[in-house]
This record gives structure tokens, sequence and C-alpha cells, in this order.
């Protein structure tokens, strides 16, 4: 320590308070950094590695490694590193490194972490950005998450014994950037590899003094009220000190104010409905099974959101289905007031076009990095609430009433801001040029010095002309004196004595005049004086404009949700959905269901809808058989997601839809391994119904698709039959079930098991080749048509003809009987089907909106369906 230099052992005095951040040390105009960090940071941000320390006399191994950036390009460079799951702790200069005696004073400013990012560069305009505080003891379970960019804050808590995968439910609702657990919370393994391998999170176990009661108690009033901490509750301390925990985090990172983190929504168990993440895969909520990707995916399909934050508020609604009845039923009247009246829709769909994310715009003024374009965004978002409150109000819904009231036009600080702000100005607020002209008069001044200080020194330089009398009198300018008076020798006599002389020259002399070097010094600080001005200004309207962050805040999510709603209504309007009778009857019924996704994606045919009846006894079980490629996985799935649909309060994909709310949702679907966390295919199945078996209500729907594939036929034909007796017996489960499965003996259950009833999806076998008609029918299957499937696959011939061979003779062995020619008779009921779905068609299509080459093209299919 003894042989650093005075900067040297300030930097190590700082990294020793930030050990597990990578530290930008402010050098001039660069971040600096040093040793481990600068060789982490070189790799991941290619940066080259250069060493501090010239002295040639040095090995290399002693002197220190070093990498820089500018510090202009900073956040870049702080989003790759963020990206990557780092923590970046920025130390700045505390004081003009030009005026300060000795070593510069510097400090940690802020540590940027991926929970709690705040500029724009790092974020998805279209998804929250979570920090998740955990707190577990042996009883119970806190977990709290936070959106520093929009200030809202959420949190529930459990006890019992499932409840670290109830916490695990919970972050698949929020997707964590990042979370901070105690001991106990990072001693659950399940946990972490969840956070780390599910949610790519960046964990951190953090003392539990960060935990403390009291303490969390004492930050929660002072950061949300005290109303807000007596609605915690009393009996699970969890809670509390889950948010106490991040809170602190919160305050050691951020150094800044944090008061526009004001909102805390406290949710008790039973408000939503409980996903866990096989389901929400499965059901390719927000992205799709395979590619990972949005478009695919429900939220592909129902996001026409015109703002990021009514995206983002869409997307909460998604993830967190209601439960009251009461709630569904409210939503769902505001779409459909907004469904009902197309004007009001379109004009309220165009207000909102364009108006921008006011609920970060207010994160960023408050927080305290916000620069004049934000102001100048946040001014063009107000002026276009007027237009959004007037088609609000136009209709008569409670919700929407409720939203024009909350509705605030902000016209005081739309006013303010544009009075202050120019049209378009500038990207830093460091450099000037914002402040509108005539909104301050000292910069005004500043400004006309600046542009037309020639012009005054002209003006100057008439009127000392006509003071002396001297017609040669002249004002220049050089680098070494300055501003002077020059004038000939042959009218020195009338130079005045308030003349002060600088310099003689052959012909004359030079002088100059206080009045001048006043002047002078106006010119030349102007530019200086003039951003320095500005930006108080700037400082001063930010505070200002802090003040209503609470405004500001409400009147940004009555927007969210109003865009939301009508993007709810404008996709029921477009895909042609109806309005479901959502109550707790416990009852499913859809006429002419579809599939919301695989509707949209169908590219060279017509979906085929069907029908739904599941009933408290009739219906509760439905055994789907039918051949491979049928349409059974879309067909369960779009149950589950015009169930989903109808508790999120959006329209459904159906004709007619009663829905009885349910509890939860869960689906076991496909064959998957995770391998990486040791387990196999079976034992990934066995594993996720277990799961259900265990979870599951008689409030639940389940999606059970193929039940013991991945062992040997009678194993797995015995943990179906078993599987499906428990699910259908009220008296251990009793839950609404729809059972796809190739075990076809299992359909003789529908006689011995109350509730049960089979269903097929019809198929139409034209001599070896079959035609899928995607219509469920009631009654089982006769077989599954493998090998067909096989043959349209692609399966070389000799393979088919031999796996045909071998099926007969297996069947013959088992005295069952191939029937790979059923007679025409057979296919009555298929033909009737066949009709049918031609008029669906008929009725469903559009023609003025058919190109002739695609209703060319579906007279085919029409014809082909009555073969
Ligand atoms: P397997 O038993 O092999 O898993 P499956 O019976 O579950 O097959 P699906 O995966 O549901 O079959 O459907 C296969 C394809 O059929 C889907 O990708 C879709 O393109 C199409 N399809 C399914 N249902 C319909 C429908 N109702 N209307 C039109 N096309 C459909």
């Amino acid at each position: 320590m003894a042989e650093l230099t005075p900067m040297m052992k300030q930097y190590l005095e700082i990294k020793k308070d930030n050990p597990d951040s990578i530290l930008f040390f402010r050098l001039g105009d660069f971040y600096e950094m040093f040793a481990d960090d600068a060789k982490l940071a070189s790799k991941e941000l290619d940066l080259t590695l250069t060493s501090r320390d010239k002295d040639p006399k040095k090995a290399p191994e002693e002197k220190v490694p070093m990498c820089g950036i500018p510090y202009h390009a900073s956040e870049a460079y702080i989003a790759r590193l963020i990206a990557k799951g780092y923590k970046v702790a920025i130390c700045e200069q505390m004081e003009d490194p030009a005026t300060a005696k000795g070593l510069v004073k510097r400090d940690i400013i802020r540590v940027v972490t991926p929970g709690t990012v705040i500029d724009a560069a790092c974020l998805d305009d279209k998804s929250s950005n979570f920090l998740c505080g955990i707190y577990m003891d042996s009883r119970s379970a806190g977990v709290a998450f936070c959106d520093i960019t929009t200030g809202k804050a959420h949190l529930t808590a459990f006890s019992g014994k499932d409840r670290v995968e109830h916490v695990i439910n919970e972050l698949g609702r929020f997707s964590p950037a990042e979370a901070i657990l105690n001991d106990g919370a990072y001693a659950e393994s399940a946990l972490v590899d969840a956070l780390r391998e599910k949610f790519s999170c960046r964990v951190e176990k953090v003392g539990e003094r960060r935990f403390l009661l009291n303490e969390a108690e004492k930050n929660i009033r002072a950061q949300f009220g005290e109303e807000a901490q007596k609605r915690l509750p009393a009996g699970n301390p969890a809670a509390a000190m889950a948010l106490g925990g991040l809170l602190n985090y919160l305050y050691e990172t951020q150094k800044t104010d944090l008061s526009h983190i004001n909102d805390l929504d406290y949710y008790e168990q039973g408000r939503f409905m409980e996903l866990d993440l096989t389901a929400r895969r499965n059901l390719e909520l927000t992205e799709t099974l395979r590619g990972k990707e949005k478009k695919g995916s429900l939220l592909w399909v129902l996001d026409k959101t015109k703002t990021p934050m009514g995206a983002r508020c869409l997307r909460s609604w998604l993830e967190r289905p209601l439960l009251s009845v009461t709630a569904i039923c409210k939503r769902n009247s505001a779409v459909s007031a907004l469904v009902d009246n197309t004007i009001v829709r379109e004009e309220l769909i165009a207000a909102m076009t364009g108006l921008g994310d006011m609920e970060r715009l207010i994160g960023r003024i408050v927080y305290g990095t916000a620069g004049g374009r934000d102001m100048a965004s946040l001014r063009a978002a107000i002026e276009k609430l007027p237009a959004v409150r007037e088609q609000l109000s136009a209709l008569n819904d409670r919700r929407l009433s409720e939203l024009t009231a909350e509705l605030d036009t902000l016209d005081d600080i739309g006013g303010r801001i544009a009075a202050t702000i120019c049209d378009e100005p500038p990207f830093s607020v460091r450099e000037g040029g914002f402040i509108r002209d005539g909104f301050n008069e000292e910069v005004d001044r500043l400004r006309h010095i600046l542009k037309g200080g020639k012009g005054i020194i002209a003006e100057m330089e008439a009127k000392e002309k006509e003071a002396t009398g001297i017609r040669t009198l002249k004002i220049g300018y050089n680098k070494v004196f300055g501003y002077y008076i020059e004038v000939s020798n042959s009218f020195k006599d009338q130079v005045p004595e308030t003349y002060i002389r600088k310099q003689t020259l052959v012909n004359g002399e030079r002088y100059i005049t206080q009045e001048l070097k006043d002047l002078e010094h106006q010119i030349l600080t102007a530019s200086e004086r003039v951003v320095a001005l500005e930006y108080e200004l700037f400082t001063a309207l930010r505070e200002e404009v802090s003040a209503a962050a609470p405004r500001i805040q409400k009147t940004a999510a009555a927007v969210a949700e109003a865009d939301a709603l009508a993007s709810f209504a404008a996709v029921a309007v477009r895909n042609g959905y109806c309005r479901p009778d959502v109550d707790e009857s416990g009852v499913i019924e859809i006429k002419e269901g579809r599939h919301p996704v695989v509707e949209r994606v169908l590219k060279d045919s017509l979906f085929v809808p069907n029908d739904t009846f599941m009933g408290e006894k009739e219906g509760r079980v439905a055994i789907i058989t039918g051949p491979n490629m049928a349409g059974k996985s879309t067909y369960m799935r779009q149950v589950a997601l015009i169930v989903l649909m109808a508790q999120m309060g959006s329209f459904v994909p159906a004709k007619y839809a009663h829905i009885g709310v349910v509890d939860r949702i869960f689906t076991r679907i496909g064959a998957s391994d995770d391998l990486s966390a040791g387990q196999s295919t079976f034992m990934v199945e066995m594993t996720e119904v277990s799961d259900i078996l265990h979870h599951a209500t008689k409030n639940s729907l389940l999606i059970l698709d193929e039940i013991g594939r991945g062992t040997s036929t009678f194993d797995g034909m015995s943990i179906a039959r078993a599987v499906l007796e428990y699910c259908a017996d009220k008296k251990l489960l009793g839950a609404k079930t729809l059972f796809a499965t190739h075990y076809h003996e299992l359909t003789e259950l529908e006689n011995t098991l109350p509730g049960t009833v089979n269903y097929s999806i019809a198929v139409k076998a034209r001599g070896e080749d079959i035609i899928f008609l995607r219509k469920i029918v009631p009654g089982g299957a006769d077989r599954s048509y493998g090998i067909e499937v096989a043959k349209l696959a692609g399966l070389p011939d000799k393979v088919v003809q031999r796996a045909k061979a071998v099926l007969a003779e297996l069947e013959a062995e088992n005295g069952v009987q191939y029937v790979a020619a059923r007679k025409e008779e057979d296919q009555v009921s298929l033909d009737a089907i066949g009709e049918g779905e031609v008029l669906d068609a008929l009725r469903r299509c559009q023609p003025d909106t058919l190109t002739p080459i695609e209703a060319m093209s579906l007279l085919y299919e029409l014809k082909q369906k009555l073969k």
C-alpha cells in the first residue's frame, strides 16, 4: 500500500467497499477499470488491456492491468455488462479537477445492477424489469417485486410446506432480472436453480440484517405510507421482511431520489389464478415453446397496444388471470363497450398512438437521469391526454368512467414544460440549447451576446466614434490582448482620459476601457454561463415535475389500462371473438371454440371450430382419442386458453362461451427432457404428473396429454389409467380433466367412471390414406393411424409396409382386428361432419377479404372435405 500512488490508494479503498461490482473509476473523460475488473471487462467488452505503470524496470506481472471507456459512451458498455449479469459501480469525481486541491474527491454515485437499471438502452419497452426480494424461514416465505423504472411494487406471502413451489410460481409471473435472498431462501436449491436456470436471474445472498422486521416496517412506511404498511398481513411478517430487504438493497445501490416508488400492491393468494412454470411454458403464453419467440404466443395475438405502458399492463394481465367473477366482469364489460362502439374505439386507439411511455419518463425524471428530450416526450404525451379522456368519457361503462376520472389531463405540467423546453431539445442537458427562447430574460440576453457578439462590438464602436469624434477609431481583437480600441496617431489628442493605453504601434495606439473589458468578459463567458443557467432552470423544472409524480403516475396507469382494454377490443373485433359469460357455476361450455394462435398461423386451410362441454357432474373428464396429428393437443390447449382469456377479462375465440372460473390450470404436454437437471423424459413426465396430482383441486382444469408414454406399454397404460381414475374420483380429486391418450383401452372407463365421457377427433380413411377432419365427436377412436401418419411424414415405404405387417401380427395375437379397409357405411357420420364443416367454413369466410387465388384454394379445400 505504501508504494502506491495516492490515486491508486483511493481506488483500492473504494473497491474494498464494492467487491462484487465492476468498478468504473472516473479519470478525466474516461471510466477506468483496474486489475481483475480490467481483465474481466476487457474480455466481456472486447477492450484492449494496457498498464498504467510505464516503468520498464518492473516485471509485467507487477504492473496493474487497466482498460477504459470514454464516459459519454458508458451507457452502451454498462448495458452490455448488465445483460451478462454483472453489477457496475460508478465512481465519479465529486469536485472539479481544475479547482480541486490535491487528489480529486471521488465517490460511488450509483451501483447499476440487472434489477435496477433505468437507462432505456438496457430495457425492453414492453416488459417490466423486476428486482425481487425473497425472505424465507422454516414456516413462511415472503416475496417482493419492484420495477424501479415505473415505481410499482408487488408483494405476497405464503406459509406451509408448499411455500417454495408457490414462490417459484410467483417468480413465473414476474420473471425478475435480479433477486436478493436471505440465508433461508438461499438454502432452497430448487428456488435458486429455478431463478438461475429458468429466469436467467442474477441471484445474490445478502445478510439477514437487511431483512430485520423493525427496519423493514420503518422503510415501508417511509416509502409507501402508513396505510400501505397496515395492509400487510400481521400474521406473516415474511411479507414485510422480503420487501424490507429489497428496499434496503435499493437504498444502498441507488443513492438517489426513489420517491416515485410509491405504489405497493399487496395481494393475497386467491386473487390471481396460479400457473406453474410448466403450464406457462406449455400454453405458450408469452413465448413459444421451441423458438422462445413472442411470435406464435398468446401475447402475440392479444397485444395490439399502442403504448409501451399499455403493452406492459396487458402482459401483466396475461401473467395474472383473475379469479373474482366481479373483477373479470368489470374488465370484460369495458371491453364490450369498446367492441360495440367502433368510432369511439378507433378514435381512442388513434389518440393513444405514439403517446409514449409516461410511466418510465416520470421514473427517469424523479430518479434524475432524464434529459431535455424526456421532458419534450412527456409534454407530447400530455398533449394527447384530452383526446384520450374525451373518448373514454363517451362510453357508459363503469370501469371506463373510473378511468376517465383517474386520467388527469395535466395541463399545468404540460404548459410548464412547453414554456420552458424548446420543441426539439438536444440529447444532453449539459450543453445547453434546450430552454425555449423568451422563457428567461438572462438566457435570451446571453444567447444574444453569443450570437451577436460582433453586432454588439460594432454598436460600441459607433458609440465611441460619436462620443470622441475620432473618425478612424475601430475596435479589434487579438489573442494576446483580447478586445482593444485602436486610434491612429493623428487623433491621439482626442483620446478621452478613461481610455487605458495598452500597446503602441507605428501608426497609432491601442486602448482598452472598463466598459470594453466588461463586454469582453461577458462575450467570453456567455457560453459557459448560458449552459450553467439552462441546467439550473432544467433542474428547477425537474423538481417541479417530480413533485407532481403521483398525479402523472396515476394518469399513466389509467392510459395503460385504457390501452390494454382497447387492444382486447380491437383483437376481439378483428378475430371474431365473443364475450364469455363468466361465473362460479363450475361449468365450461364452449360453442365453436377455436385456438387463438393456431387459427392465426394456419395458412393453407381454415381452422375447424369445436365445441366443449365440461360440467360439475356430466363430462367432467373427457378421454380424447384419435389419430396422431388429428388435433388433440390443439383442442385441449384451445380449451385452456379460452378459459385463461376469459379470466383475463378478454373476449374469446368462440361463438359462445360460458366459463365457470377455475382456480388453476395444469398441463402435462409433450415429451421433453431436462438433461441439465439430470432428468430423463419419463422422469420429467412423472414429476410433472406428481406435481399436478398434489396441487390440483376440484376447481382446477387439467390438460393431460399422453400420460405414460415413455415406458413399456403395460406400465404406461397402468399409470395412465390410475391417474385418470384419481382425477375423475370426486373423493380424491374430481377436477375437470381433458385427457388425451393413444391407449384406446382406456375408453372403456366411460362406462365405469362417473362423469367421464369419450371423445375422438374424426378422420376419414380413403384406402390407405387418411384425411384429417379436425372435428371432435362423441365416442372413442378405434385406432391411432400411427402408421398412416408415419407414411405422410415420408418414412421409407419398406418401413411402412413392414410396420403394417408387424401390427397385423400383433393384433392377430391379441385378438384385435386390423381395420385398414374400413367399410363405407362406417363413414356416414364422418361425411355428415364434412358437410357441417363446409357450412361452418362458408359462414366464417369473408369473401370481401379474399384474393382470387385464396378463393380458388378455399373452393378446392371445401370440395375435398365433401369427397
Ligand atoms: P399427436 O397425437 O401426434 O401429438 P395431435 O392429435 O395432438 O397429434 P395436434 O398437434 O393437435 O395433433 O395437431 C396437428 C396439427 O393439426 C396442428 O399443428 C394444426 O396445424 C392442425 N390442426 C389441429 N387442430 C386443427 C383445427 N381444429 N383446425 C385446423 N387445423 C388444425
